[in-house]
């Protein structure tokens, strides 16, 4: 690759030709290609943008093909029957091929300082509230977040056109962020968040003005609305890289924006149990993974709560309520601290109230009272938050054994109880009616 060095605002992009680079049309999905060359045939530009460029280039498998463009959402939908325009903030155009989405975006305006037509909104603390703006395709490299995810795939030649010195900080596993950090931190905090996400993932290292002032600027993620903050977690923790996340947060303290009640126990502690239990969790969950198998936000927050939650029903008992009492009430109250900071919707909530209550009938052994414990629907889900207990030193290996022994002398029952109600339940239910059972298993 020619190097021109670093290329500020402003200038003529680098053009990396298609022989000098690796992106070839045979890892690009098919579905991209089609909404990139329609749009060519149209007399517009088409070019993969973000991650997938980035995948690419690091011959990685991309999650999802992003597509940029200067037709504009409505001329976008007109090219595809399978369109639908969405977002308010940001007006997009997402084409259907069944279960990919094309995620079509119209080149967005710069924003600049001072800004006086509207078009950019950006409120007191220089946070951008309204962005829809269209602009060229430079604007749109130069407001993206990192250098790395502003590289275009241009569909006209199959070059790459590098306006920020991506290329550059590809080879050199570089994250940075486009223009000054501050700036951009303020405009979007969850910038900080992808930061971490992406060093992470890529095993980059991030550039030391990209660095600096994260930990300072931290508490702007107060302000971030709680939803938003819950699709973050979910990707930090749910991808595989939940441990280094973990770590990564910590040290940044953006882990106390998240999830404070959780940071705070870990300050407090007086023993190694809290994190240890966080440490195997996130371990665990990247096992899973890596395995393909199911995780849930639910038990990730089980994980998480868990010593908060511990904390105070150990002061509830003291003030005298019952053990399940004090275990209910606790867990109601940190689950409504929590959702102040992060939004997190019933489905997860609920499953993980019931991993926690299930842990006091879990700490009793023996007789009927063990069956029906392990005929309960999240069972499974609780025992393995036993164990990682178990793994804490937080309650016997002997008990988490007998549990692991008692599962297997009675697989038989199991069995049988599934398949009894099976029938009864199908005459009842209307097929079409299903519930979406993927949603919380564990
Ligand atoms: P992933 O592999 O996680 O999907 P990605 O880079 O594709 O990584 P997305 O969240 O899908 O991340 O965003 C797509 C692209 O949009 C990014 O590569 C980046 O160019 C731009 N982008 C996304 N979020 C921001 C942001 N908060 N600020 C600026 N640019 C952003
Ligand atoms: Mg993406």
């Amino acid at each position: 690759m020619t190097s021109a060095g670093h290329i500020p605002i402003h200038s003529e992009p680098e053009i990396i030709p298609r022989s000098d680079h690796p992106v070839s049309r045979a890892n690009i999905s098919k579905n991209a290609l089609k909404v990139l060359y329609r749009l060519k045939e149209s007399g517009y530009q088409g070019h993969l943008v973000g991650g997938s460029v980035r995948d690419l280039l690091l011959g990685r498998e991309p999650k999802d093909f992003d597509v940029a463009t200067d037709a504009h959402p409505e001329d976008v939908r007109r090219l595809f029957r399978n369109c639908r325009l969405i977002g308010r903030r940001f007006r997009l155009a997402h084409v259907m091929f069944g279960r990919e989405i094309i995620e079509v975006a119209t080149f967005r305006g710069r924003q600049e300082p001072g800004d006086s037509n509207g078009a950019h909104h950006v409120d007191e603390d220089g946070r951008i509230v309204r962005d829809n703006v269209y602009g060229s395709i430079e604007d749109d490299a130069l407001r993206r977040d990192f250098t790395v995810n502003a590289l275009y795939y241009n569909i006209d030649d199959f070059s790459i056109i590098d306006y920020a010195g991506g290329m550059r900080d590809i080879e050199a596993g570089v994250l940075r962020l486009l223009g000054d950090p501050e700036t951009r931190y303020r405009e979007d905090p969850v910038r900080m968040l992808r930061a971490v996400r992406f060093a992470t993932k890529l095993g980059f290292r991030i550039e030391p003005e990209t660095e600096q002032s994260i930990s300072t600027l931290a508490p702007l993620l107060g302000d971030i609305p709680p939803a938003r903050l819950f699709d973050e977690m979910l990707k930090l923790f749910m991808s595989g890289s939940a441990l280094d996340n973990f770590e990564m947060l910590r040290h940044y303290d953006l882990f106390r924006q998240l999830f404070p009640l959780t940071d705070e126990s870990l300050t407090h502690q007086e023993n190694e149990f809290p994190l240890t239990l966080i440490n195997r969790g996130m371990a665990n969950t990247d096992e899973r993974v890596a395995a393909g198998k199911p995780v849930t936000p639910a038990f990730l927050f089980a994980v998480f709560l868990w010593e908060p939650v511990r904390y105070r029903a150990a002061r509830l008992e003291s003030e005298g309520q019952t053990p399940a009492q004090a275990l209910q009430h606790a867990g109601s109250q940190i689950i409504a601290e929590q959702a102040a900071v992060m939004a997190t919707p019933r489905r997860f909530s609920l499953p993980m109230r019931e991993i926690w209550m299930l842990q006091l009938r879990l700490e009793r052994k023996g007789g009927r009272r063990s069956q029906r414990v392990l005929d309960h629907p999240r069972f499974r889900a609780a025992y393995d938050f036993l164990l990682l207990r178990g793994a804490a030193g937080e309650v016997s290996q002997e008990l988490c054994d007998w549990w692991t022994e008692y599962q297997d002398k009675h697989p038989q029952k199991r069995e049988q109880e599934i398949t009894k109600t099976r029938p009864r339940k199908r005459r009842r239910r209307r097929p079409r009616r299903r519930a979406n059972a993927g949603d919380d298993q564990v």
